[in-house]
């Protein structure tokens, strides 16, 4: 088997829960049942009548007043969540969970002969489906990245590969907002230079406005247009760091700060390269029997390189030891892999979800809508 990622994503996982044991199948949404709350989940009966995840409650009821309306019930959907990882480990124990309902296995070192991928994913797809009851798509590829843009492409129970020989024919033709880490702005930013779908990124020309406009990663976006994964890493390393011995003793703290500032934007441009993401800062001064070190974690992974930085000052200001230092070290934890990374509407998480309520809101003219409590979820 040449293409040896899997990648699983359940299709319109919490509602399809919801009906496991419904004999009559109709429009179904999760969300809390008040006007203002906002519908995490929407079977594909009730997408058939224009209602998304995203939306407020009273919205899909102007589109269909007999929705059927269902409370999250995350417990039950872990619940579910294991019981599919239990059936993906039958067939490898190289499983990594992605999320409540998306996982990718690695069937490189496998033991299992497989010859054929398409058979062998719709066996895990049917074995999912005859032993719950729940429906998944499945994407083949090379690497994760190509793995989990296929699984998106046949929804729902669809199977759909992405090899070396046909990744130009499957993917080049689509907009380049689903090329995937290629978020809204970045969607944006790409159109105003005339990169409009994912072939035109690939046969760019200009690699230096490239990595001008968007950095390292704006290089990496055109390999991987061109199908190209040399340098791919895995989630193994939990942290990244410089540091940085000096000759002298640092006993200038505008020195100090000239050397912080050069380690920090120089781990930063070394994590972007990697296609990492990060939570926490950590930065140590060192003296010569002595060291001091502060830390500050954020609630969200892929911030502005200026709210980082920022906090990163605000650290520096807290070290009280600014004299004598023979060593500086700066280190971003808790990783994770852009591919991880879900550039996404995800309402258990803030920032998404205050846009796209503080949007509504604005369309509405009124503060009506609000989020559903988490703790009720
Ligand atoms: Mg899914």
């Amino acid at each position: 088997m040449n293409n040896n990622i899997f990648y699983i994503d359940m299709d319109s996982f919490y509602a399809s829960v919801e009906e496991l044991n419904d004999q009559k199948k109709e429009p179904l949404v999760i969300s809390m049942n008040y006007d203002k709350s906002i519908i995490l989940s929407a079977n594909y009966l009730a997408r058939e009548k224009g209602i998304t995840s995203g939306m407020p409650l009273f919205l899909a009821k102007e589109k269909y007043n007999k929705i059927k309306i269902c409370n999250p019930n995350l417990e039950k959907y872990n619940f579910y969540s294991l019981k599919i990882e239990e059936i993906l480990r039958f067939f490898s124990s190289t499983v990594v969970k992605q999320s409540v309902d998306e996982w990718y296995i690695d069937f490189s070192k496998s033991n299992l002969i497989y010859n054929d991928e398409y058979e062998l994913a719709s066996r895990i797809q049917n074995k999912i489906k005859k032993d719950i009851g729940l429906s998944s798509s499945i994407g083949i590829s090379y690497n994760v990245f190509f793995a989990k843009m296929a699984s998106s492409i046949k929804k729902p129970f669809g199977i759909e590969i992405i090899s070396k020989e046909n990744f130009k024919s499957v993917i080049w033709d689509s907009d380049i907002s689903k090329l995937h880490m290629i978020g809204k702005k970045t969607t944006i930013e790409m159109k105003k230079i005339g990169i409009n779908k994912i072939s035109d990124l690939a046969n760019f020309k200009d690699l230096d406005l490239l990595k001008e406009k968007f950095g390292i990663i704006g290089i990496k976006m055109h390999e991987y247009s061109n199908g190209i994964f040399n340098d791919f890493v895995s989630n193994k390393n939990t942290s990244i760091s410089i540091s940085k011995t000096f000759n002298h003793l640092l006993n200038d703290e505008r020195e100090v700060w000239k050397n912080f500032k050069s380690i920090f934007e120089e781990l930063w441009e070394k994590t972007a390269y990697k296609n990492l993401f990060f939570k926490k800062i950590i930065i140590t001064f060192y003296e010569k029997n002595k060291s001091e070190s502060k830390s500050f974690t954020f609630n969200n992974y892929n911030l502005s390189y200026e709210k980082y930085f920022l906090q990163a000052t605000v650290l520096f200001d807290k070290i009280s030891i600014k004299k004598n230092l023979n060593k500086i070290s700066i280190n971003f934890a808790t990783l994770i892999h852009s591919f991880e990374f879900k550039d996404q509407l995800d309402l258990f998480t803030n920032e998404p979800e205050k846009d796209i309520v503080s949007k509504v809101n604005k369309k509405l003219k009124e503060k009506l809508v609000t989020y559903a409590n988490k703790k009720l979820i």
